[in-house]
């Protein structure tokens, strides 16, 4: 008998387009040390550490006991399609109806589904660095290509129109903002928003916005929709999510709002793909939109707390340098300078931030995401989701790592 020969498996070309979240990677990576018995200090994590506020849950076990465990309509069940609408015009002043929006499985399908309907290829999409992960490969997957606009640390991180301006051509379809960012903390100020909104209006092009980390911002700073700015529903999708704001990762909930012909493509998108986001999750996200918003403020300002912890952490090693973060929960830090780097430059070794966090791990303990991900060489990103004795545990495991 013939020996059976290996079919050569032949993706389609849309599979080569996408690669694996590196953010991902690291988590595995630090998941192994541990399994080793190993103590991490998990500076990796793009979530809350806080548990969901117990009231959310119990409309959860409640939507549970109910039965509510059937497939719901695509878009969402109408209470908390209606309940999102009311939940932003009532924190930003915008004025969505029920049509205008769909309900998605986290922030993430928002995006990408968006990206989807909107892109053709050959279409660019205007994408400031330091981006999220995501951004590049959900573009690209969708057939667009991303024009990079680099915002200036010495600012920052700041995203301005000006900047923006320079790079539209003829074939610009979406200008993608991520604000406050991830994983920068920047902010776009509102009236770069409102410049923004006007050369997209201008030009034609499409603003979507990701407001995933909205509530999530310290100082004076209070949270703000560019889609509450008059005139601007006809230009604007909105992408937002229960993750960050709520602690509510695991739910898998986000939605959309936008004018109904896109909203309308996103949802016959979901009913080919997903079908809708889980009928509990939908329930548990309606008690969050509809409940009390102290529970998010309680969590902003253990956050704020724990930046400035951070902020005074890094401060105290040598060469590091860092944009105080507006929002979100990441500290974005340049390494160049720092004793460590300089030394392996000096023996012209590799000094890119991937190797740094692979070492980083392995001989400090701590894991963090590598500037390269984001489109940032020489930056690091550590999230301080984590209680203030781990937070000081892993800036004094950095200190040492970065000055050897
Ligand atoms: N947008 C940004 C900038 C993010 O950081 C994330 C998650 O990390 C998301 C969107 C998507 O979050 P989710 O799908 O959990 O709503």
């Amino acid at each position: 008998m013939q020996p059976a020969t290996q079919p050569t498996i032949q993706l389609a070309e849309r599979a080569e387009r996408i690669s694996l979240s590196p953010t991902g990677a690291v988590l595995i990576a630090a998941e192994r040390l541990r399994a080793r018995g190993i103590d991490v200090v998990n500076f990796g994590v793009g979530e809350p550490d806080f548990p969901t506020p117990e009231h959310i849950k119990q409309a959860a076990v409640r939507a549970l006991e109910q039965n509510f465990t059937k497939y719901t309509p695509t878009p969402g069940i109408s209470p908390l399609r209606e309940a999102i609408c009311q939940w932003h015009r009532r924190e930003f002043g915008t004025d969505y109806q029920l049509p205008e929006s769909v309900i998605t499985v986290g922030g993430k399908q928002a995006l990408f589904n968006a990206l989807s309907m909107l892109v053709n290829h050959g279409d660019e999409v205007i994408l400031p660095a330091p981006y999220w992960v995501s951004f590049p490969d959900m573009i690209r997957y969708a057939g667009g290509e991303a024009r990079i606009v680099h915002t200036n640390a010495g600012d920052g991180f700041r995203l301005r129109a000006a900047q923006v301006e320079a790079l539209v051509t003829p074939r610009t379809k979406v200008l993608l903002v991520n604000s406050p960012n991830n994983p920068t903390g920047a902010v776009v100020p509102d009236e770069e928003f409102g410049r923004m909104l006007e050369l997209c209006q201008r030009h034609n092009i499409w603003l979507l916005t990701d407001e995933c980390y909205s509530h999530l911002l310290f100082g004076d700073l209070k949270p703000f929709s560019v889609a509450a700015l008059p005139g601007a529903k006809g230009n604007v999708i909105v992408a937002g999510s229960f993750s960050k704001t709520f602690a509510m990762t695991g739910w898998r909930v986000g939605f959309a709002l936008g004018p109904k012909p896109i909203i309308d493509a996103m949802i016959r998108l979901q009913s080919q793909s997903t079908t809708n986001a889980t009928s509990i999750s939908q329930y548990a996200a309606l008690a969050a939109a509809t409940g009390p918003m102290d529970c998010v403020q309680a969590m902003r300002s253990e956050y704020e707390q724990r930046r400035a912890v951070v902020l005074e952490g890094l401060a105290a090693i040598p060469g590091v340098v860092c944009s105080p973060p507006e929002g979100a929960f990441y500290a974005f830090l340049n390494v160049e300078q720092t004793p460590r780097v300089r030394a392996l430059r000096a023996r012209n070794e590799v000094a890119d931030t991937a190797r740094l966090v692979v070492d980083l791990l392995e001989e400090g303990h701590v894991a963090a995401v590598h500037g390269e991900a984001f489109g940032a060489p020489g930056y690091l990103r550590i999230s301080f989701a984590n209680s203030l004795e781990r937070i000081r545990e892993g800036l004094s495991r950095m200190k040492a790592f970065l000055s050897a």
